[in-house]
């Protein structure tokens, strides 16, 4: 059977970036998402305009679909399992999806697979607070949380006692925090017939727990590119997963790795692939979810760095000065994703520029960096 009508439930800009790739294999997007002014409705065949957790707008989608996937975490899984029991083609399948979208079940997951994973526990009740994971600690929200909104590094008891309050005391996750060296990042795919592929493994720099710069390849040793390809395998065929994924990772400076998170979904961190690779992760998507082949991808440099246009105000300007001048860089791609609103934070963009070393890439990433940063 063709899979070529493609339902995706979420209308950001990592739908909205699927539409090249969409185009090329001649699928037919549709998407759920709840505002005229999302990313993905000027790109998609047909838009149903609802809420992301509305399941009773995704069974009108899957009357229009072949398959359905998804664009964010932030769903109603046990309504769409109804749908799903009544014959509606979800890829990823819930089951998959299941122990990822609550972190403390993703812990608890990958705890039970031996993972190699930060030390974590539950805090629900005023004894929790008395951890043994020392300080600082990682104190996350459970579920809804995106770059780094629900996530804080505390540094004692009192801080930790404190937060927890404000939030009304709900159930969250506590964990070990890890000085990590780097961050690394990996993305990868499964398609229906178990085929898998990886993408290198990258850096990623976050600056108050916001990735900011993708650095591609990361300058490490073979022996941890494999142990995160293995990983990567380890958790796409236990999870018998279909579609793209991106992992998150700490990696020490004495060579441990461990598991921070896995991203259900195309990321961030694979932005790069859009410019640096004849098969972008947005394409790999698409394929893996309709049942097409996953073929090795093809690089247009060595090197790539990824940064991010971060609003820093709240304002609808357009910033076309600043992206006129970033555009007119060598080597250089902005994907702007027309968001009418800027708000500190929120991503409105992203540059990838392609080269031939680290040095050169560093040095051009604050190139970038100060022209949009400057007032
Ligand atoms: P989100 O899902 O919002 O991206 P993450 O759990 O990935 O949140 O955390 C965001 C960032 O916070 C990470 O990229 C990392 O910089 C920092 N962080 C998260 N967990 C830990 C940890 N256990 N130890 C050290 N830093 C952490």
């Amino acid at each position: 059977m063709v899979l070529n009508r493609v339902g995706i439930i979420g209308g950001g800009q990592l739908a909205w970036m699927l539409r090249d790739a969409a185009t090329k294999l001649n699928i037919k997007l549709i998407v759920q998402s709840p505002n005229q002014n999302d990313p993905a409705v000027s790109i998609a065949d047909h838009v149903i305009f609802a809420p992301i957790a509305d399941s009773f707008a995704t069974k009108n989608m899957s009357e229009l679909c072949d398959v359905i996937t998804f664009e964010n975490e932030f769903i109603d899984l046990p309504e769409l399992a109804i749908l799903e029991s009544n014959g509606v083609k979800f890829y990823p399948r819930l089951n998959s999806l299941k122990p990822l979208l609550d972190k403390f079940d993703q812990r608890s997951f990958f705890h039970g697979l031996n993972l190699p994973i930060p030390r974590f526990s539950l805090l629900e009740n005023e004894a929790d607070l008395n951890h043994d994971l020392g300080y600082p600690v990682v104190l996350k929200a459970r579920r809804h949380g995106y770059d780094g909104y629900g996530t804080f590094i505390i540094k004692n008891k009192q801080e930790l006692t404190e937060i927890w309050n404000r939030y009304n005391s709900p159930s969250m996750l506590l964990e070990e925090f890890i000085p990590f060296q780097q961050e690394l990042a990996i993305m990868a795919a499964r398609n229906i017939q178990g085929e898998v592929i990886c993408y290198p493994v990258v850096q990623t720099i976050q600056k108050d727990q916001v990735c900011r710069q993708v650095f591609v390849p990361a300058q490490i040793p073979d022996s941890i590119v494999k142990n995160v390809e293995a990983i990567a395998h380890t958790l796409l065929s236990k999870l018998e997963y279909v579609g793209v994924f991106g992992i998150e990772l700490f990696l020490t400076d004495d060579n441990r790795v461990f598991v921070n998170e896995i991203a259900p979904r195309t990321h961030n961190s694979g932005h790069y692939t859009l410019d640096m690779c004849d098969i972008s992760q947005f394409e790999m998507q698409l394929r893996a979810v309709t049942g097409l082949k996953l073929p090795e991808t093809n690089f247009n440099s060595s090197h790539s760095v990824m940064i991010n246009l971060l609003g820093y105000e709240t304002s609808n300007s357009d910033y076309q000065e600043k992206r006129s001048q970033i555009k007119a860089m060598s080597n250089t791609y902005l994907h702007w994703y027309n968001k009418t609103e800027s708000r500190k934070g929120r991503k409105l963009g992203h540059v990838t520029i392609l080269g031939n070393s680290r040095q050169e890439l560093e040095k051009k990433a604050l190139e970038i960096e100060s022209i949009w940063e400057q007032n």
